[in-house]
């Protein structure tokens, strides 16, 4: 993995075998980024994405191995307890071309990751909502 910080702009590589979401965390601690937005784009080739349900609000989360297309990688970046937290949704396209997506879990970059974070200048933490299920922003 290696970055380049331009004012508030991060343009990220991202290379084969290496995690993706552990690899945007370690630049986000590195360079202190607490607020902010990340899209991108590349290629995985195992990779876990998650679909939230409603009613057991429980993620339900599902493994896709093979040659992917990330076609598009959106997402934003806050704290929860003060720690770098990520909510990255994908989209990804097979040998088919046909697409399919979810809320990332985790993904293995199988040729190149091409990124970019917008940072804002501060910080939102997170905060349980026990109705939803979910780390909701805390925005008052
Ligand atoms: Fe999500």
């Amino acid at each position: 993995m290696i970055y380049k910080q331009f004012h508030n702009k991060v343009m990220v590589r991202i290379d084969k075998g290496e995690e993706l979401i552990d690899c945007l965390k370690t630049i986000c601690k590195t360079l202190d980024i607490k607020l902010g937005s990340i899209i991108g784009i590349g290629a995985t080739d195992k990779i876990t994405v998650g679909l939230m349900n409603t009613k057991t609000k429980k993620y339900q989360s599902k493994e896709f191995t093979g040659d992917h297309e990330i076609t598009s990688l959106v997402g934003n970046i806050t704290t929860l307890n003060g720690e770098v937290y990520l909510h990255l949704h994908v989209t990804i396209c097979n040998i088919e071309h046909k697409a399919l997506g979810g809320h990332l879990t985790s993904a293995v970059i199988s040729a190149t990751f091409e990124g970019i974070i917008d940072i804002i200048d501060g910080q939102i933490n997170r905060e349980y909502n026990d109705e939803i299920g979910l780390n909701l922003l805390s925005l008052k």
